[in-house]
């Protein structure tokens, strides 16, 4: 048994990141479906139970790979866009003290503590410098 497995496994692709994911959004699914009567949840979780396994067996491995490279890529994203929004909140709570700047070479955002007049920035991460005039 443990031989036929072996062959039966060999040249397949097995498991990734993203069949973990899928994996996890299955057992949500699932497990949702037991609380609520959705017959859309019905169909996710079947659709879901058979992406992981023909993922899992399938022998296209380059073809996996790119989908798990995309999936890395996507869920790199969401994270940016939260550190996006506390970044926003964080701003606004210094709004009094700091200014922010882009680096108009790298674009990496600068904090500035706010004064008057003219200010020559000096970018932290490319050693850029510019001058903006603070009101
Ligand atoms: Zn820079």
């Amino acid at each position: 048994m443990k031989n036929f497995l072996y062959r039966f496994m060999a040249g397949r692709y097995g498991n990734d990141s993203l069949n973990k994911f899928l994996t996890g959004l299955w057992l949500g699914a699932a497990v949702l479906s037991i609380f609520v009567d959705w017959k859309i949840l019905y169909y996710i979780v079947w659709v879901l139970c058979l992406l992981v396994l023909f993922r899992s067996f399938s022998r296209n491995i380059p073809a996996r790979q790119k989908e798990n490279a995309f999936f890395l890529r996507i869920m790199r994203k969401p994270r940016s866009l939260f550190g996006g929004v506390k970044g926003f909140f964080d701003r606004l709570s210094q709004r009094k003290t700091h200014r922010f700047f882009k680096c108009p070479s790298c674009g990496t955002l600068l904090r500035v503590p706010r004064r008057k007049g003219l200010m020559n920035i000096r970018c932290v991460r490319c050693g850029n410098q510019f001058s903006r005039r603070i009101r």
